[in-house]
């Protein structure tokens, strides 16, 4: 789907792609068992807010999902989630078949309400961690990733605060994470701001280090584990090594043969960091 109607106050996206346009579903099946039939393994189902799809058209996200499930594809994903247009039914669906990936990136933004108001996101802190708790509760093993801004305009230690405050409750599989930057024509960008680039250089700082505490520990639990993982290359660090993605969207570089590129092969994981894990293949 293309398009977003969600007006955050920081964002250009609606502006630049135009309203939410989902294209028909029959399409989209018909495309992911092509993909199949020529040995894909793996779609992404993409839009800028991909759970409000079908709301043009008469279609819930939920029932693509579980359509595109049925084709029987290896693996499937979507990006990017807004936790406003979440429903218990695509937990449901999530939890129910196994070739759809246990892994969500469902941007919180910040942990203020008041700042998560001003950015016209829809949700408050407490209703975000309501979902994630929902989602971790249903749907096992399920890693999840989000997005954060820091340095909103007038963005305050205490808003801070409450943003350090989610990152240690939810304990992220991994985040991305920004200073606020004005984006012309926005009504975020017209918004009074006190808050110096030290304090939010700062503040990113700070909140990085905890990301990446919590990253490293999700990361440390898949130590001396089989999982399976995707295949797709040659590692950019080091050629003599194969990199892929596990179910839970986890980098791996691993010790194999080249021969095992483009397919789901089990791999025992030998080291864990912050980014990556390292690997063996097993014959
Ligand atoms: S941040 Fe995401 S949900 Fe909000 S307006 Fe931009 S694209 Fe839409």
């Amino acid at each position: 789907m293309y398009g977003c109607d969600k007006f955050c106050t920081y964002c250009i996206v609606p502006y630049t792609r135009g309203r939410e346009r989902s294209r028909q579903p029959e399409k989209i099946i018909e495309e992911v068992i092509d993909l199949k039939n020529h040995g894909y393994k793996e779609v992404t189902l993409l839009g800028q807010n991909v759970n409000a799809y079908g709301r043009d058209i008469g279609v819930k996200f939920s029932d693509l999902l579980e359509s595109v499930a049925k084709t029987g594809i290896e693996r499937i994903r979507f990006v990017t989630s807004h936790p406003w247009n979440f429903t218990d039914e695509m937990i449901d669906v999530i939890a129910k078949y196994k070739n759809i990936m246990p892994y969500i990136h469902l941007p919180i933004q910040s942990g203020s309400d008041e700042i998560l108001k001003r950015m016209n996101r829809r949700y408050t802190k407490k209703e975000y961690l309501e979902l994630f708790n929902k989602i971790k509760n249903k749907i096992p093993n399920v890693a999840i990733t989000t997005d954060i801004i820091v340095g909103f305009p007038n963005e305050s230690e205490e808003d801070f605060e409450e943003t350090l405050d989610v990152v240690k409750t939810c304990e992220f599989d991994g985040a991305y994470t920004f200073i606020f930057s004005p984006r012309e024509g926005t009504p975020a960008a017209r918004m009074e701001d006190k808050i110096s680039m030290k304090e939010k250089e700062e503040r990113l700082y700070k909140l990085n280090e905890l990301v990446n505490y919590y990253s490293n520990k999700s990361n440390q639990k898949l130590l001396n584990q089989e999982v399976e993982v995707l295949v797709l290359g040659v590692s950019e660090k080091d050629s003599n090594k194969v990199y892929g993605y596990t179910d839970t969207m986890k980098l791996v570089n691993i010790n194999g043969p080249k021969n095992i590129i483009g397919k789901i092969v089990r791999v025992k994981i030998t080291d864990a960091k912050s980014f990556s894990l390292d690997g063996e293949y097993i014959n």
